[in-house]
Parts: C-alpha cells; structure tokens; sequence
C-alpha cells in the first residue's frame, strides 16, 4: 500500500482491506446469530456506505431487506454540523426490526439527526452499525450498537469515502497527511 493523491491532499495507508473485511464479516455474523429468527430491514446511510452495504450483505447468510437515505454533513473535509436529508427511506417499516448501517461515524450529527426522523416511527426495534468510528470525537449520549473498526479523528477515504467527490473506490482506508 503506498500513499495515494485526490485533488490537492494526500492521504497515507490507514487500514488494509482485509483487515476490514474481517470486521465486516463480523459484524454480519454478530447480527445474524441475533436476528436468525427474523427479517430484518437493512438501512445504507449513502453514499459512503455502499462499499460496505454491499461487503455486508455478502457476509449476511439469513433473511433480510434493504432500504437506503441519503444524509450529507460533509464539505470537504469538515463535518459542517448541519445534516440534510436527500431521501427518504423507501421502505415501510412499521412493526419491524431496523438496523442503520453507516460508514463511518465522526461527530454523531448525522446519526443524531437519523434518530430524530425514525424516533415516532412505529418500528418493533432500531440499532445502529457503523463499520468505524472515531471514540475520540462521538461524544453523544446514544448508542452504536455494532462497531467494526475504531480509528484515529482523522480524515479518511477509500472503501466508500470520498474526498469532494474523489477517492470512493479505493478498496483500502487512506487518512490524511498532515504537513
Ligand atoms: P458525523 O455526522 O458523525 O460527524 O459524520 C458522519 C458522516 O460524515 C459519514 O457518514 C461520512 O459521510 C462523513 N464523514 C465523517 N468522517 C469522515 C471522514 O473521515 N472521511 C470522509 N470521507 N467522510 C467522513
């Protein structure tokens, strides 16, 4: 793995993919042994998320569905606090098991802001995976229920994340170089 340029940033090895192919795996098989007497519905955060949506879903061996919503907090590389909604989940999930997967989760806002929409839905139960996290920044009082990777408060790409529109297909996780 060698260091990689997007625009005018570069960015430095962080995680292999098959270390987070592992944590992948993982997590769909903790989820599974939990809900192999049900079918759970699948929500993706997108963008970001559908290098791991699709990694996921491979790993899940029961039933399920899926559904996705577009949220952006990003510009650049700041989280701007100011979450948007892009789409609306497509799904009917009254009286059923929800389980968001995110990509990453930085400040929580966007989660936050998740819970505010889902929180008078009738579901029968919400939980929250994200493939990584960043302890040093999430300081809200909610939970995340599944956690692949936890990593340095960094930027990062690569497996899903972009810098401004660049970066997503990397298969590996890059973090930005600092001078
Ligand atoms: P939060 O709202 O928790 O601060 O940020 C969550 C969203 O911001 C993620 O779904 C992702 O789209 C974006 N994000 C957070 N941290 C990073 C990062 O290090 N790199 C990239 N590319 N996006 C990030």
């Amino acid at each position: 793995m060698s260091q990689i340029v997007i625009h005018d940033k570069t960015f430095i090895p962080l995680i292999k993919n098959e270390e987070i192919q592992k944590a992948v795996s993982k997590i769909a098989l903790t989820i599974n042994e939990q809900y192999k007497n049900e079918t759970p519905i699948f929500v993706g955060v997108l963008s970001g998320v559908f290098m791991f949506f699709s990694d996921f879903l491979k790993n899940y061996p029961g039933k399920c569905e899926v559904s996705f919503l577009k949220l952006s907090s990003y510009d650049g590389t700041q989280s701007t606090g100011n979450v948007t909604t892009e789409l609306d989940i497509s799904t009917d999930i009254t009286n059923r098991h929800v389980i968001i997967l995110e990509d990453i989760v930085d400040t929580g806002n966007t989660l936050e802001k998740l819970y505010q929409l889902l929180k008078n839905k009738p579901v029968k139960s919400l939980k929250v995976a994200s493939l990584f996290l960043k302890p040093d920044v999430f300081k809200k009082d909610f939970q995340i229920d599944y956690v692949g990777i936890c990593i340095p408060n960094k930027f990062v790409v690569g497996y899903g994340l972009d810098y401004n529109g660049l970066g997503r297909n990397y298969t590996n996780l890059y973090q930005l170089k600092e001078d």
